[in-house]
């Protein structure tokens, strides 16, 4: 790939290759809602990339978010990128033909910014896989002043360590002010002549930015290998990196007009996100610590969004979008008034991961698309005493009592999602599950109601994540994996219960880049260099591949899956700061350990921290209800 630069050109032709590859609309771009602005018309030119392909892409809110966040801004434009096709990336290399963005067919490499969106570790070797198909060096320090900034966000920027010697600059946190804070600067910057160097010289000490510049930051190793303490190698830049974080998203924009792609997406229709951030406090869970505080989107403008939303797009069907849908405050009337407006347009509406209770049944009977469809549960665990060290407040009484009432009426299918894996796990958790699909199955049949009933048990290998109570447990082996998958499958052999399983080899590497350090850079380099790509998708994933790897790069996976961390280790994440301190994420552990719960904090603040950077006005907001 070394003479790809010499070829390029501001704007490609990709014409002539559309006829070659499987699917030509992932490259074309021009979709409706799509915004195309003049280049040469532009101080910055933004590509936002997602390191997976279009399909995937396309359906993932954040970008279409930034999108026109971005666009907005005068004098930037924002194009996208997305990881090719296997076919495509076949023709790219033989023609020697660099990675271009949608909007412009603008090559990686005549960019002012490239960011990167990092919503899964498994896609990390695809990010090397699409610089090196945009004719950029992998390595930050091996790019000059010529190059375009590479920049990346999103939440697996949390532990930015496994991609630092590839990535410029992570913003951690919320985007929407952040990226365009630095996209601003970095374009007033350029323009009074200032270099790269002194633009992330000038990001990594301004507080409240969320930016992370890892090459002002070594990491300092003790004898047994664990990181004994940071090193600034500039020293202005922030000790810590507070994520960025939006106070008010109503104050944010959220797209009214988004793309409609021109082929079949993973979600084609209209998305509204109602809030962002979690109280309920399950111990696995990064996403339920990392977006705290709870920031709720007002009811009238959910409603507005929507109605626009379906009118620009033609969409006909609207879900929306949050950690737990049922949390929001003002649900039920959110979910009446859009039920009328769904139901006058007739358009189907979806409300993912409802709670079970008597309105959302009603609310579920009501909906189209949803009726009597699968009804879904995840448990995550098979025992009580499990779920209560995982902290997920859902207990077995609550699942036998909504299949009841589904059954009643007339339900035919059910799923449910647990984890194996997970910290003090035995096999009588294991057996658990096996009882618990048992127990649906004989509620049907003693309800009389006959005819076909199926019960789906679908598990995935729990994986331990950065800032959470369990970011200091070892992970299950790869045969400890799969000694759990026979036995369940041996459980699990019940007349209409379906049994489905996740790779163990993808949830162990998983595991290693979650909470790797900055070491797993030459892992991934190995691994990009074996041809490892879309590795989330068991199809391209080499577990040969990925111990060669590992091999290659002197690195012991053991040590960054398996073993547990002690209460006082150096964790390469620790200078990233979630707002959710340290000390209470150890208290949970030790609770966990304890099989002690804690409470859902909008029944009583919890003392997570994260009111000391902002408010959070929901502990205890539910406080009279707490009976
Ligand atoms: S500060 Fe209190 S109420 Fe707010 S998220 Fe943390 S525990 Fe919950």
């Amino acid at each position: 790939m070394t003479s790809i630069k010499e070829t390029m050109k501001r704007k490609l032709d990709v014409t002539t290759f559309l006829s070659k590859v499987e699917k030509p609309a992932r490259y074309i771009g021009g979709e409706k809602n799509s915004i195309i602005k003049n280049p040469d018309d532009q101080d910055l030119i933004f590509g936002f990339a997602f390191p997976d392909i279009y399909e995937i892409g396309m359906s993932y809110m954040g970008m279409q978010i930034l999108y026109n966040i971005v666009n907005d801004r005068e004098g930037i434009s924002c194009e996208r990128i997305f990881a090719p096709g296997i076919d495509m990336e076949e023709i790219m290399r033989k023609n020697n033909f660099p990675l271009f963005t949608l909007e412009n067919k603008i090559p990686l490499a005549e960019l002012d910014i490239l960011g990167f969106t990092l919503q899964y570790e498994m896609s990390f070797t695809n990010i090397l896989n699409m610089l090196e198909l945009g004719g950029l060096p992998l390595k930050s320090s091996d790019r000059d002043e010529s190059h375009p900034l590479v920049i990346a966000g999103g939440s697996c920027a949390f532990n930015p360590e496994p991609l630092a010697n590839f990535i410029d600059a992570f913003i951690i946190g919320d985007g929407e002010e952040a990226l365009v804070q630095v996209l601003e600067e970095y374009k007033n910057h350029k323009k009074s002549g200032g270099s790269k160097e002194s633009f992330l010289k000038c990001a990594s000490k301004t507080s409240d930015l969320g930016v992370y510049v890892p090459k002002f930051y070594n990491e300092i190793y003790n004898d047994d290998g664990t990181i004994k303490s940071y090193e600034k190698t500039y020293e202005e830049a922030n000790d810590v990196i507070e994520k960025a974080i939006i106070k008010d998203i109503d104050q944010v924009d959220f797209p009214e007009n988004p793309i409609v792609p021109l082929i079949e997406t993973v979600h084609d229709r209209a998305v509204v996100e109602t809030f962002r951030g979690c109280t309920r406090g399950c111990r696995f869970c990064q996403a339920g610590i990392i977006y705290r505080p709870i920031r709720e989107r007002s009811k009238n403008r959910i409603i507005e969004i929507a109605k626009n939303q379906l009118r620009s797009t033609g969409h006909d069907e609207l879900s929306i979008l949050s950690l737990s849908t049922s949390d929001y405050s003002c649900f039920e009337p959110l979910a009446t008034e859009l039920m009328d407006y769904c139901k006058k347009e007739n358009v189907s509406l979806s409300l993912p991961s409802l709670r079970l209770d008597t309105f959302s049944f009603n609310v579920l009977e009501q909906i189209q698309g949803y009726k009597k469809s699968g009804l879904t549960f995840a448990p995550e665990a098979g025992t009580q005493r499990l779920r209560d060290v995982i902290n997920k407040g859902i207990t077995e009484d609550d699942i036998f009592e909504a299949v009841s009432q589904a059954i009643e009426l007339g339900w035919r299918t059910v799923k449910l999602y647990f984890m194996i894996g997970l910290p003090t796990e035995t096999y009588e958790d294991l057996d658990g599950i096996a009882d618990i699909a048992r127990k649906i199955m004989e509620i049907h049949r003693e309800s009389g109601r006959g005819g076909r009933f199926n019960v789906t048990v679908s598990v995935s290998n729990f994986v331990p994540k950065a800032h959470t109570p369990f970011q200091w447990v070892g992970q299950d082996t790869v045969e400890s994996f799969r000694d759990k998958h026979r036995y369940l499958q041996e459980k699990l052999r019940i007349k209409g219960v379906k049994f489905n399983y996740h790779d163990d080899g993808v949830s162990v590497i998983e595991g290693i880049l979650a909470r790797g350090d900055r070491r797993i850079c030459d892992l991934l380099l190995e691994a990009h260099k074996l041809g490892c790509k879309f590795d989330g998708w068991s199809e391209h994933f080499s577990k040969e591949k990925w111990d060669k790897a590992a091999k290659n790069a002197g690195i012991d996976s053991s040590f960054f899956a398996q073993r547990s961390r002690h209460e006082n280790e150096v964790l390469p994440w620790d200078k990233i700061h979630s707002g959710v301190t340290r000390e209470f994420l150890w208290k949970e552990w030790k609770r966990a350990e304890e099989g002690i719960i804690t409470w859902d904090c909008r029944y009583g603040c919890v003392g997570c921290g994260v009111n000391r950077k902002v408010e959070c006005k929901w502990g205890g907001i539910y406080a009279n209800d707490n009976n």
